[in-house]
């Protein structure tokens, strides 16, 4: 009693090694440290900014008339 629980709450996280550092390139923490490279950008496998079409949603789809 008496204490805070800054202590068994915040010790989760210990223990685990993170498989995710933060990227140099886009600032996510994202950056794979055993396969040093980037799963949100692509830095490190390659020198474009992975990015696909489905990342973002269509601006506007043709209605279909059923
Ligand atoms: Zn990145």
């Amino acid at each position: 009693m008496g204490k805070t629980s800054a202590g068994t709450t915040a010790f989760g996280r210990l223990h685990k090694k993170a498989t995710h550092k933060i990227c140099r390139r886009c600032g996510r923490r994202s950056f794979n440290v055993r396969k040093k490279y980037c799963a949100a950008c692509g830095f490190g496998r390659t020198s474009k900014i992975r990015k696909y079409a489905w990342q973002t949603k269509p601006l506007q789809r043709t209605v279909r008339i059923v």
